[in-house]
């Protein structure tokens, strides 16, 4: 690998934050290239900017996507965008978490994916995750006073938008960097899905009785056991669902099992008729609008690669009076509920065990092969050291 040196930009109204030794970051540089080490010797904080020293980051099928040409990518980049680390610096106005709280050095923190301006329409609407000028950690190009956009790196940089939560210290990082990508998805999801049955807003710190549970009853199918679909099915059963998961693999049936949840071929199906049905592979949306029943709920969360048009049977939608949503990425909201599932209830679970392997940043290539190869863990992470 060669190294490139980015240097510092002009610190004008910014807080410079020298970094000794520099930051190290995976860049991204195109199809078929292998990443360079980019080492940023000081960043220049913007007034609500936050630095993060990154404790892990684990590769999501995005990031396997933007390395395979499936997604536009501009390079060169710093892919990464589920991440667990530590605050080293704020900027000169300070930084707040979602819930408000006042954000401080030493905060264990997870952070949006991404970076939205706040008083747009679509904002101000609820639909910050497609800000007017949105930029995303780990698909942003690189730029100058804007390094560190990813968390395949030693620190990111995070931006004045970004939201912000604070997780305990006892989590495993492994169960914690994926919260601001696939729990935070699933969260959105499965929250989406109790709206539209009119199910009201699910709790994360709720405790859940048959009674009470926003998903009492609820005959849940969930196609695809990736991280988003397994955490999609944990939540749904959390909250009180009768949930079946379905996989074509039986290594992500197998550890969905593990979880406790009932986890079949998509053969093996024997129900029909479900009152909300999450699809979370990108490969089974025909399946999911023919499980439906009336009155239902089709949620498509995985569907975010270029795939066939799949035919819609518009009298059976019309008929059967369902809904049908798309739900991609979430809102700070969204991101502080999947985290605070995460640290309840979400901690009875073996979440941790989804990161089949960690491997040191410089890896990072053969760790992307990795995560793509048939039967690799849900996720691989990446650390530092
Ligand atoms: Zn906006
Ligand atoms: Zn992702």
């Amino acid at each position: 690998m060669r190294a490139a040196l980015v240097r510092p930009a002009e610190g004008v109204h910014r807080h410079d934050v020298p970094l000794r030794p520099a930051a190290v970051a995976m860049a991204w540089l195109g199809v078929g290239i292998p990443h360079e080490v980019l080492a940023v010797p000081g960043v220049a904080l913007g007034r609500h900017d936050v630095l993060i020293a990154v404790e892990m980051s684990t590769i999501c099928g995005s990031d396997i996507h933007t390395v395979q040409g499936r997604r536009h990518a501009p390079a060169p980049l710093i892919l990464g965008h589920e991440s667990v680390g530590r605050i080293i610096a704020i900027g000169d106005e300070g930084a707040r978490a979602v819930d408000g709280a006042e954000l401080h050095a030493g905060d264990r923190v997870v952070w949006s994916v991404t970076v939205s301006c706040g008083h747009c329409d679509r904002c101000l609407a609820g639909l910050s995750q497609k800000c007017r000028t949105l930029a995303k950690y780990g698909h942003a190009r690189i730029e100058p006073r804007w390094e560190l956009t990813g968390g395949f790196a030693g620190h990111v940089h995070l931006r004045e938008g970004t939201a912000i939560v604070r997780v305990p210290e006892a989590l495993p990082a492994a169960a914690l960097a994926p919260v601001s990508c696939a729990t935070a998805t699933a969260w959105a999801g499965i929250a989406r899905g109790a709206a539209l049955r009119g199910r009201g807003r699910p709790d994360p710190a709720a405790a859940g009785s048959e009674e009470t549970a926003v998903l009492a009853c609820e005959r849940v199918l969930v196609l695809g056991a990736g991280l988003v679909g397994l955490t999609a099915a944990v939540i749904a059963a959390e909250l009180g669902g009768q949930v079946r998961i379905v996989d074509p693999d039986p290594g992500r049936r197998a550890f969905a099992e593990r979880f406790g949840l009932a986890a079949l071929a998509p053969d093996d199906v024997a129900e029909e008729g479900f009152d909300l049905v999450v699809e979370a592979s990108g490969h089974a949306v025909r399946a999911a609008l023919d499980a439906v029943d009336v009155g239902g709920a089709v949620v498509l969360l995985g569907s975010v690669f270029p795939a066939e048009p799949v035919p819609l049977d518009a009298e059976r939608i019309v008929r059967g009076l369902i809904a049908v949503a798309g739900v991609h990425n979430y809102t700070g909201a969204e991101l502080q509920a999947a985290a605070a599932f995460m640290g309840g209830r979400g901690r009875a679970y073996p979440f941790a065990d989804a990161v089949g392997a960690v491997h040191p940043l410089a890896a990072v290539d053969a760790a992307l092969v990795e995560a793509a190869a048939p039967g690799a863990p849900l996720r691989i992470g990446l650390t530092l050291r």
